[in-house]
């Protein structure tokens, strides 16, 4: 071993091939769970490598309160916007009481959802698949040739172990095989992302008595508390209750370092310092909701998600990239495999959240070149790490569009396969018509 002062030149080694898949579908989180089901049923020989021991990613490590973006409302009913694969995780939470049906929330309409059971629905869906699943897989590099990745390598608690995939679909939430591979991203807006939560949830709350409170006047005891020098660093009160569990979850966090700036979430060491902050804050909202909001006097926090929530990190330079003129102009291109009438959420630098709806009803397309990086031939993206600038993917983001285009990546691939060419180069009309046929939304069919 050569060690100089700054580096060390590693011994080379013979990495052992453990599977040549058809896809390696990388990350399990809401983008990975479409796309291996996608590809898997079109006929691919799929594998899925995730990092923890469970599926769903920030649906399940993070925890969320309500799976996001399914519905736009026409006038005040909820009209389903995506389907698909998203439609079906739903029907089955919802089987298994694990879901409610959407729910009213500000502009639009949501799932509130068990995320530890999701983790089980999501076994048994991606198993109905026929997908194999290595869990406790980190993917932790690439064997890259020009713009082709020949292997992709695993950390596995037995050592190094190489996948040797037709194809790679990267839906690390965070750009991690782009990024291993050398090909191009943005982090942000030139570095500036949107500030992380810590999520948590809290047993023991009087959820009628809480559900009776405006949630104007949930907002209000917050600022109140902030008024009296509470220093809340959030005052956007997301508290919602869980179904069947008297659970109420809290989205109420805003972690940033001292400076103002977000903690560098691909670096471990600022990462660490953010998930330290994180926790302050969510027993620091234990003792103010405790004290202050109707039906949180004998809460207490039962868990607090596995890792900070990441909102935003790499996102991938792709063919395309969808711009916020686009998603603030409802544009609907004829390449589009996803809708999504999200509002440009932003989790900015005060302590409020800014909520940007779109025209009411109305909706917008993510093309599917946002899926395709530029500087690579065998790798779709898909999931918050697509090819957006930093206000699309304001809107973008969440679950059910990430689900959503995780299953175009998905079939795309298989697909691309069976002609012979780049996933990339797919006849995009005949994709969208094979996600229809699966039962994807590409017209909602409301009046505009
Ligand atoms: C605080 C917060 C609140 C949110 N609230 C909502 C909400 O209420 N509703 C909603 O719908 N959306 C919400 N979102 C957004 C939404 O949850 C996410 O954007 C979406 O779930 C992302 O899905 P994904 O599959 O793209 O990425 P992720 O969920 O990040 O999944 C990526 C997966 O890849 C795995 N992985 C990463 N790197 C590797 C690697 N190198 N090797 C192997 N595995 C790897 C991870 O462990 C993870 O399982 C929220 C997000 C945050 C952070």
């Amino acid at each position: 071993v050569t060690i100089d002062p700054t580096h060390i030149a590693e011994p080379p080694r013979r990495t052992p091939v453990a599977r040549r898949p058809d896809v390696l579908v990388v990350g399990g989180g809401a983008a990975g769970i479409g796309a291996a089901v996608a590809a898997a049923r079109a006929g691919a020989d799929t594998l899925l490598v995730e990092r923890y021991g469970h599926l769903g990613g920030t649906l399940t490590a993070v925890t969320l309160g309500t799976i996001a973006g399914g519905y736009l409302l026409s006038g005040d009913n909820p009209v389903p916007l995506v389907g698909g694969c998203y439609a079906e995780l739903v029907g089955r939470l919802q089987a298994v009481g694990a879901a409610l049906p959407p729910r009213r929330w500000l502009q639009t309409a949501t799932i509130p959802y068990d995320p530890e059971r999701l983790k089980l629905v999501a076994d048994e869906l991606l198993a109905a698949a026929g997908v194999e699943v290595l869990l406790h897989g980190l993917v932790a590099g690439v064997a890259r040739d020009d713009r082709r990745l020949g292997a992709v390598f695993v950390e596995t608690r037995a050592g190094r172990l190489a996948i040797v995939p037709k194809v790679v679909i990267d839906c690390s939430g965070d750009g991690d095989v782009v990024f291993h591979a050398g090909a191009g991203f943005d982090v942000g807006d030139a570095g500036f992302t949107q500030f992380a939560s810590t999520m948590f949830r809290f047993g023991n709350v009087d959820v009628a008595r809480f559900e009776a409170v405006p949630r104007a006047e949930r907002n209000a005891i917050l600022e109140r508390a902030a008024a009296e020098g509470v220093l809340l660093p959030r005052t956007s009160a997301g508290l919602q209750a869980q179904p069947g569990t008297g659970f109420v979850h809290a989205n109420v966090t805003r972690v940033r370092q001292p400076d103002g700036r977000p903690h560098d979430y691909l670096d471990s060491w600022s990462l660490g310092e953010a998930e330290r902050e994180g926790r302050r804050q969510a027993w620091l909202y234990e003792s103010v909701l405790r004290e202050r909001m109707p039906g949180f006097g004998q809460a207490r926090i039962v868990d607090v998600g596995a890792q900070l929530g990441v909102r935003e990190s790499r996102l991938v330079r792709g063919r395309s990239t969808l711009t916020a003129a686009h998603v603030r102009g409802c544009v609907k291109p004829p390449d589009a495999v996803a809708l999504c009438a999200w509002a440009l959420e932003t989790h900015g630098a005060d302590r409020g959240t800014r909520w940007e709806w779109l025209a009411p009803g109305d909706w917008y397309g993510i093309p599917f070149g946002c899926l395709v990086p530029r500087d690579l031939d065998n790798v779709l993206v898909a999931g918050r790490n697509l090819s957006a600038d930093h206000e699309a993917h304001a809107s973008t983001r969440v679950a059910a569009q990430c689900i959503a285009l995780g299953e175009a990546a998905g079939l795309a691939c298989a697909m691309a396969l069976a002609a012979g060419i780049h996933p990339g180069d797919v006849d995009v009309a005949a994709l969208r018509r094979g996600l229809c046929e699966r039962g994807a939304i590409l017209d909602p069919g409301v009046p505009r």
